[in-house]
């Protein structure tokens, strides 16, 4: 039976790489009179779903600041390998615009490295950062700026962190750059060496950080994985002012690339645990707010807010009112359905439709000004 089950199951997986449609890319055509962004901000809410959307608005007064978005549009999230995505190949599929197998962190089916969209955006002069509320090697972040097989090689992928130039990263995960087990090295301090500042929670608080815009910047949250909104975690709406106010001066005229991940929503919905969903999603749209009070005031930042997949099976059931939500669940694990894709300012329009979730990569990439370099 488990046989039977195995090779049915490899069968659609195969099925699934064939029969599903290249990935379309949008002629530059229609868009051709659109002003270019200067910085671009990609946020995001990792197993963040509709319901989950939903759940967060009404538990937060039937009010989010997702709603001031004008642009709104729907991703495919399915990978390379699977009609359910993991983080790693979502995050992949948005870093570098191609559909590989669940848990890989920007390579391609065939394991080779495929550039991604901060990679570029340094190789361009702009400035880039990372903000998550997980560890900084977690899937989604990782996928942005590492090149590895599989999402568990955590002290691979903070060694990866070494060979790029991000400017600016904050989060959790202290341990893989300071007490390694598979090396010796201690990855803080050769970020120093390479001239980063480097702090961490053990040292200063992030609201007592003097930024030097001088410097690249680099500051650890947790010694793991931080802890959840709900129990006190606190920093991701400054992590996302410091980074933005940062990335701004420090970019200069040539603009930024930043991505921000509210990471723990997809662990409530792991959890199948409502209240850790709800607060996850609020304490995310906090950070969305003073997102858009940024982009409104600059003016030529384009703001994409969207998720990897959804997690859970995520319900809100009958006898549920707003304060007091009844939810349903039908999995531990994530989900296929299309996924919301909120955008704001210069380049926004786009983003309009039903797309693949590489699109969001085409997209940006367009919306840039980036012509496409690499075959792939
Ligand atoms: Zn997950």
């Amino acid at each position: 039976m488990i046989a039977r089950f195995c090779s049915f199951f490899c069968l659609l997986s195969l099925l699934n790489c064939n029969q599903f449609p290249k990935p379309g890319l949008p002629s530059d055509v229609a868009y051709s009179d659109e002003p270019h962004p200067r910085n671009v901000i990609l946020m995001i809410g990792d197993g963040m779903g509709l319901t989950q959307v939903s759940a967060g608005m009404f538990r937060n007064g039937n009010k989010l600041n997702l709603e001031e978005f004008p642009v709104i549009g729907l991703h495919k999230p399915y990978s390379g390998s699977d009609l359910i995505t993991d983080s790693a190949a979502g995050a992949t599929a948005f870093a570098s615009g191609v559909k590989t197998y669940n848990g890989a962190i920007g390579v391609n089916m065939d394991t080779l490295p495929v550039k991604t969209i901060l990679e570029e955006a340094e190789e361009r002069g702009l400035a880039t950062g990372m903000v998550t509320t997980s560890s900084i090697v977690h899937a989604t972040p990782a996928a942005f700026i590492a090149h590895e097989p599989s999402r568990e090689l955590y002290e691979a992928i903070a060694l990866d962190f070494m060979k790029t130039e991000i400017d600016f990263f904050i989060g959790g995960g202290m341990k893989y750059f300071a007490h390694r087990k598979t090396d010796q090295r201690n990855l803080y301090v050769d970020l120093q060496k390479k001239g980063y500042t480097v702090n961490d929670y053990t040292r200063k608080g992030l609201s007592e950080i003097n930024l030097n815009e001088s410097k690249n910047f680099a500051y650890f949250t947790a010694e793991d994985e931080p802890l959840a909104a709900a129990k006190g975690r606190d920093y991701l709406l400054l992590a996302s002012h410091l980074a933005v106010d940062f990335l701004h001066t420090h970019g200069g005229s040539k603009g930024f690339f930043l991505m921000i991940e509210g990471a723990q929503i997809d662990w409530g919905g792991h959890d199948n645990n409502s209240d850790y969903i709800v607060s996850e999603m609020i304490d995310f749209d906090r950070a969305i707010g003073e997102i858009l009070k940024f982009a409104r005031e600059d003016g030529e930042t384009l703001v994409i807010v969207t998720a990897d997949h959804e997690t859970g099976g995520f319900a809100i059931n009958p006898g549920s009112t707003m304060d007091s939500l009844i939810a349903g669940f039908t999995t531990k694990d994530h989900t296929a359905s299309l996924i919301p894709v909120f955008a704001f300012g210069p380049g926004s329009e786009r983003f309009n439709g039903i797309y693949e979730n590489t699109a969001i990569y085409t997209k940006l990439r367009q919306a840039l000004g980036f012509e496409r370099e690499m075959e792939r």
